[in-house]
């Protein structure tokens, strides 16, 4: 796909009046390195899901920076994807990954050899999906690119038994990059490969996150069957078990039982993600009849309404079990609105327990939480206030922007990157 085929981004100007001229003009110093270089940037869906938020941001704001930039999506059957979903579970700690899979996982990839294009210096491959096409490379052409691959999943490394499990499988393929980037300390893996750590961002200009008038958001409640006079509790997330919709529903039960209010599941599914169909009827089931949920499948170009739902909600909430970073969470808060997450994966990166939302373990505290923030406006508005502060420093798109480029910087004109290195742009990880 070409930067021409996608919405483009708006000027740079428009971004230095929310992140200050300096930051652009760094970036631009940066860029300026850089330029000459051909970039590409490959995952395996175009629409669903955090990472294609992040290319559709990422892609085209390179791009006006001056960098050549091109973003190709692998293709492959359901087949294949019920397997990458598969290990994405395993990676996350559920069981059912086994050897005998990577055999398919490897056939699949098989078929998308040429997708890394031989005349683009950098190669960014996002997740496991595609993880595999670094051994399609001969060894010439792995010498004329730098790839990097960036990892978005919550990866559970604490278990040793499990890495030494897929160790096999994916160590041989991770270790062939010249740079692997994480979200948090948290996921790196237990075997030695040059790290870098960079958390995710939002694009504030977007339609997923910029400004909409009031009329725009109660347009879109009263469209979606939303009542705007009853306090509206929020999650925004695709169908997906570690996203704990279900788990949400039962905390909504208990704060109903205290106050009134309603609950909005807002979902959809991903083109590589085989199992949302299954999570949603079960989300539904357990939901029943019940007026006061409201739960919306939505096409995955919704963003506006997306936008206009987080707007209308007093309390968003992301109450996963496992979570690589959730930019629901950070979309919540570049809102003003104080955010129920999980305290799992990259939920505590952006959440201040207590400052800006609360962190929760278990059903009951996150219903908690939810009524104490419904009872309290104003502190939930202060909280609200500081979590739109703290996306604005750490979690938008020039940030994210940089720190990758920084990273190709490193490889491309730095010092020698080792099986050691480690690099965090972030001195508070
Ligand atoms: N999203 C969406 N439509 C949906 C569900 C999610 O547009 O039906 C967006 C959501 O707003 C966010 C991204 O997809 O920008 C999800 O990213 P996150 O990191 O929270 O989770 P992931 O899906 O990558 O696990």
């Amino acid at each position: 796909m070409k930067v021409k085929d996608l919405p483009p981004s708006p000027s740079l100007e428009k971004y230095s009046q929310i992140v200050g001229e300096e930051s652009i003009r760094r970036l631009e110093e940066l860029a300026d390195r850089l330029k000459g270089l051909k970039l590409q940037e490959i995952n395996s869906a175009r629409f669903g899901g955090g990472v294609a938020e992040l290319l559709s941001s990422y892609v085209p704001f390179v791009n006006m920076l001056g960098i050549d930039i091109q973003w190709n999506v692998m293709e492959a059957e359901p087949s294949f994807f019920k397997i990458t979903k598969t290990l994405h579970n395993f990676l996350q700690g559920r069981d059912g990954f086994s050897l005998s899979m990577a055999d398919d996982y490897r056939e699949t990839i098989r078929k998308n050899e040429g997708l890394i294009e031989e005349d683009c210096d950098v190669v960014t491959i996002h997740d496991p999906q595609p993880l595999g096409l670094i051994e399609l490379l001969t060894p010439e052409v792995y010498e004329k690119h730098k790839m990097i691959w960036r990892c978005h999943v919550h990866l559970e490394t604490v278990s040793s038994e499990r890495m030494v499990q897929i160790q096999e499988f994916m160590r041989s393929m991770v270790e062939r990059y010249h740079a692997n980037i994480f979200s948090t300390f948290q996921f790196l893996p237990l075997w030695l490969v040059p790290s870098f750590i960079i958390p995710p961002f939002i694009d504030p200009l977007s339609d997923k996150n910029r400004e909409l008038t009031a009329q725009e958001v109660g347009e879109t409640l009263e469209r979606y069957g939303i009542n705007s006079q009853k306090p509206l509790i929020t999650q925004v997330s695709r169908f997906d078990v570690f996203k704990n919709p279900i788990g949400v529903i039962k905390a909504f039960k208990l704060v109903r039982q205290k106050t009134p209010c309603q609950l909005l599941l807002v979902g959809g599914g991903a083109s590589d993600d085989p199992e949302y169909q299954q999570v949603l009827n079960d989300t539904r089931r357990v939901a029943g009849r019940n007026p006061e949920i409201h739960i919306l499948d939505l096409p995955p170009n919704s963003h506006r309404e997306i936008n206009a739902f987080q707007r209308a909600s007093q309390v968003i909430v992301q109450k996963s079990v496992k979570e690589g970073f959730g930019l629901t969470v950070t979309e919540g808060l570049w809102k003003g609105k104080p955010v129920v997450g999980g305290k799992v994966g990259g939920i505590p990166l952006q959440i201040r327990d207590g400052w800006n939302g609360f962190l929760v373990s278990t059903v009951e505290e996150a219903a908690e939480k939810i009524l104490y923030l419904l009872r309290h406006p104003k502190e939930a508005e202060e909280m609200g206030k500081k979590g739109r502060e703290f996306v604005a420093q750490n979690f938008l798109l020039p940030r994210g922007v940089k720190d990758h480029l920084a990273t190709i910087d490193q490889l491309i004109n730095g010092k020698i990157v080792s099986k050691e290195t480690i690099i965090s742009y972030h001195p508070w990880y």
